[in-house]
């Protein structure tokens, strides 16, 4: 993937839009354990940053992914994970299949008012009881005339608390598990649609996460994205851009926690030394940036393969399974590095350890990720099918 003048331009004014609207306030909004969805979709839509790799006719810009994947990149800047996770839901989780399978006038309806941040979109797979396991959600859609009356539960819906609809995975048959689901969408402000509640977190804290049921709920069939069955297929293809954007939103993040932390060392005076001047800290700090950029290159052939319309389920589940696990390894070795100051709250690198913790969980578990390459690995040439 290259960056071309086009790419860094529009890197370069999201990064001007989040140091003067958004880290200023990440303190205060992470402190809330919540964040103003609604205005700053507003004027992240003014900007166009709503849309990015969106149709047109619906007010997107209609950029090829990469501009998408320099977009995630450059939120790796907010400092904290809650907002870019927020917005990464907004941009290319709850509405993907959307854009790409939803009729004119779904699109016009919701897709159109996401992209000008008019409305706050959430997207509904995991429940209670399913969440590794999509195919087993319970959550029902049944025919009456020309709606549907949906019935159920989702729970660890990110943005739910302050969402005008959700991208909803319901099984709509009796058909076998993975064709009998469809995605419909569904105003949050419909009758039925109630909050169980804010889910606490141990990170990620300036995002909402919610647990919604629904009772009864009455929406129009028209509201289904494509055609009905094909749910789970169209869920599994709107995975692929949320885990590339997963793998690309990370990267910065993790270069920023590794170049905080060898500043630190360097001033870090101890036994008559900086920190640094220990051959086993910059060789530690050199190997992890050596790992960050291994992650970039899978996540760009990833990205750039998509955008040659190739299937990348199997190198986005990899780039995803690497960002989990290094948003993990990242920040666990710099704060040791930090002593006990890197065992305090407000640390920039203490709250990307908690931040990061969510990347091998959600979005599809690091043994998720591993089960899907598996199957890939089944299909090689020589191997049983
Ligand atoms: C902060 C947050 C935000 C989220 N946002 C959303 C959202 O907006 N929308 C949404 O739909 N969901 C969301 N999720 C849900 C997330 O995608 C799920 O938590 C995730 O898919 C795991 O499902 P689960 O929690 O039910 O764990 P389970 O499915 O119960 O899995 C538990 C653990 O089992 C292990 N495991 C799973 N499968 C296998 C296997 N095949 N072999 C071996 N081990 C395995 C993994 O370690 C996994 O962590 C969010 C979750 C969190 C925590």
């Amino acid at each position: 993937m290259h960056f071309t003048h086009e790419h860094q331009e529009l890197q370069r004014n999201l990064k001007r839009f989040i140091d003067s609207d958004i880290n200023p306030y990440v303190d205060e909004w992470e402190a809330a354990e919540m964040f103003p969805a609604k205005q700053l979709f507003k004027k992240m839509g003014e900007l166009g940053f709503l849309g990015i790799a969106k149709p047109t006719e619906f007010g997107g810009l209609g950029l090829d992914y990469s501009y998408a994947m320099a977009m995630a990149e450059t939120l790796g800047h907010i400092h904290c994970g809650g907002v870019p996770m927020a917005i990464g839901v907004q941009t290319d989780m709850a509405t993907p299949a959307l854009a790409r399978f939803g009729s004119d006038d779904l699109r016009a309806q919701f897709l159109a008012p996401a992209i000008s941040g008019d409305a706050v979109a959430c997207v509904g797979v995991s429940e209670p009881s399913a969440g590794s396991d999509v195919a087993s959600i319970k959550t029902t859609a049944r025919k009456d005339g020309d709606d549907y009356i949906i019935n159920g539960s989702k729970m660890w819906i990110t943005n739910s608390l302050q969402a005008d609809w959700m991208c909803l995975l319901a099984n709509t048959s009796d058909d076998p598990a993975h064709r009998n689901k469809s995605l419909i969408i569904v105003p949050m402000n419909t009758k039925g649609v109630s909050v169980g509640k804010k889910i606490r977190k141990i990170g990620m804290n300036s995002s909402d996460t919610g647990l919604i049921y629904f009772d009864d709920v009455r929406v129009p069939q028209r509201y289904r994205v494509g055609e009905e069955g094909k749910g789970f297929t169209y869920q599994m293809l709107q995975f692929q851009e949320e885990r590339m954007w997963a793998a690309a939103s990370s990267l910065a993040t993790m270069t920023m926690c590794i170049e905080a932390t060898a500043e630190y060392a360097r001033e870090r005076k101890l036994f008559g030394a900086s920190l640094l001047d220990n051959q086993w800290v910059h060789f530690k700090l050199a190997e992890l940036k050596t790992e960050v950029e291994a992650l970039r290159a899978l996540t760009y052939r990833a990205c750039d393969l998509y955008i040659q319309g190739q299937d990348v389920t199997e190198l986005a589940s990899m780039a995803k399974l690497k960002a989990g696990r290094l948003a993990r390894i990242v920040p666990d070795a710099c704060l040791q590095f930090w002593g006990g100051m890197g065992f305090t709250w407000d640390n920039p690198v203490s709250r990307y350890y908690r931040d990061g913790r969510l990347g091998s969980i959600g979005g599809g578990a690091d043994e998720v990720m591993l089960g899907i390459i598996c199957k890939y690995m089944n299909t090689l040439p020589g191997k049983k099918g």
